[in-house]
């Protein structure tokens, strides 16, 4: 690919970090990990940080620690991310897709509550592509409905709603530290929540079941291995360093693609300012307008990748895919439906040039006039 669909952004200071893990002697659960553990959450405002192995066993460590089994019912966006919906599964309960509004690509709350019955236990909360979800209005349903509310913020690291931090919404909150996500430790995840009995817990489940009080060999509860060995905190903490120069670059490389794309027709770029919220830019996706059909959509992603552009669709729902066939549908979902054939995201990456969104920004044109 000339230009990829995403790239980790690595310095001399973060790899040197890592160097000093190499040369200690410990290379897991030890400083590295409680330095980014207490990075992470005190950037969120939660008073508890659990390191983990992928935002995906952090999910499924939330829907455990919440005692979420079979019978049971959770509310999930189908726009999204499988791994939201599989960390249901794994417990054995069942996945209820609920709808997304048009203008966040987030679960639409005037869906939420046609989706409760006796047997939901919780809603999954996705901030899509780093946009913060409706907390006021999901938080007020899951209060009246007595829900426990799980946010995967593992898109929208430092995105804010309402003035505060996602992730300090929810009982409890996970990051992810995938290559693509907005700071990297190759794998890995973070668990946050203000709940200590909740953090005890996932803390035990993550270490084969051992509570921090168990002596040595004693796994008071199911557990498993999750954790995050210190070379990868250590390249966290370097990461969280720069946050803020990170989240910067990412917010001017989305500038810059909406002022390079504004001339395009038949392209809707992304929302760059909400009044009640702010993005953590984690990818960039245009969406097609509604006259192109979801064939073209994909002519036009062939064309960029020919042109050695990276781009994808975000996201395939999950309640097509096949994994999911034994799944049932249960709501409409006519905006994920709508939605999901004519997005394509584009490259982004904190250290795209503005040339090189020029050039994608030719390739989409052309691309477009040949359809
Ligand atoms: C990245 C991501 C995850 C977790 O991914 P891992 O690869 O397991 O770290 C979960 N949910 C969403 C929405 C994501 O984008």
């Amino acid at each position: 690919m000339k230009i990829p669909l995403s790239r980790p952004d690595i310095t001399e200071a973060d790899i040197e970090e890592v160097v000093a893990v190499l040369r200690s002697t410990q290379l897991s659960l030890g400083p590295k990990m409680e330095e980014f553990e207490a990075r992470v959450s005190t950037y969120i405002g939660a008073p508890y940080g659990i390191a983990v192995n992928s935002g995906t066993s952090g999910l499924h460590l939330c829907i455990r620690a919440l005692g979420i089994g079979p019978g049971d019912e959770v509310l999930v966006p189908s726009f999204t991310f499988v791994a939201a919906a599989n960390a249901i599964r794994y417990e054995g309960a069942v996945p209820v897709f609920v709808d997304i509004e048009l203008r966040t690509l987030n679960l639409d709350p005037t869906r939420l509550e046609e989706a409760i019955t006796s047997r939901t236990r919780a809603i999954v909360v996705v901030h899509t592509f780093g946009v913060p979800a409706d907390m006021q209005s999901i938080l007020q349903i899951a209060r009246k409905h007595h829900l426990r509310v799980i946010e995967d913020a593992c898109e929208a690291l430092g995105a804010e709603y309402q003035g505060t931090r996602v992730g300090a919404f929810g009982d409890l909150a996970v990051f992810a530290f995938y290559p693509n996500k907005q700071i990297t430790t190759g794998e890995g995840g973070m668990i946050v929540t203000q709940d200590p009995r909740l953090a005890a817990d996932i803390r035990a489940m993550r270490n084969q079941g051992r509570y921090v009080s168990d002596a040595w060999e004693q796994h008071s509860v199911l557990g498993w291995n999750y954790r995050l060995s210190e070379i990868n905190c250590a390249l966290g903490c370097a990461q969280m360093r720069r946050i803020d120069e990170i989240l910067a670059s990412r917010r001017n490389v989305a500038e810059s693609y909406n002022r390079s794309l504004s001339t395009l027709r038949g392209v809707k770029v992304p929302v760059l300012s909400y009044e009640d919220r702010s993005t953590s830019w984690f990818v960039y996706v245009i969406q097609l307008d509604p006259t192109f059909a979801r064939d073209e959509r994909d002519r036009l992603m062939q064309h960029l990748l020919h042109q050695g552009i990276g781009c994808g669709r975000y996201f395939a729902p999950i309640h097509a895919q096949p994994a999911y066939s034994g799944v049932s549908v249960l709501h409409s979902l006519p905006n994920t439906d709508f939605v999901s054939q004519r997005t394509i995201a584009l490259p982004f990456f904190n250290r795209l040039a503005d040339e090189s969104v020029f050039e994608v920004t030719e390739a989409l044109e052309e691309g477009l006039s040949l359809l």
